[in-house]
């Protein structure tokens, strides 16, 4: 089973119904890309992306 990714925050989870970082309930299987941050604030990645936590998140995202 892929892990699916959340459409508000791009925060990545296995097995879950709602997203563990924003709560949303917006998740899709259709992403490619992942970048894994262990420092967010200090990542530009992450400020680009618009992430403030830490751990796996999809670049890319479709439907
Ligand atoms: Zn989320």
């Amino acid at each position: 089973m892929k892990d699916k990714a959340c459409r508000v925050c791009h925060k990545i989870s296995e097995d879950v119904k709602v997203c563990p970082a924003c709560n949303s309930s917006d998740l899709t299987t259709f992403w490619s890309g992942f970048v894994i941050f262990v420092n967010a604030e200090k990542s530009a990645i992450a400020q680009k992306m618009g992430v403030t936590g830490i751990g796996k998140y999809a670049v890319r995202m479709s439907r």
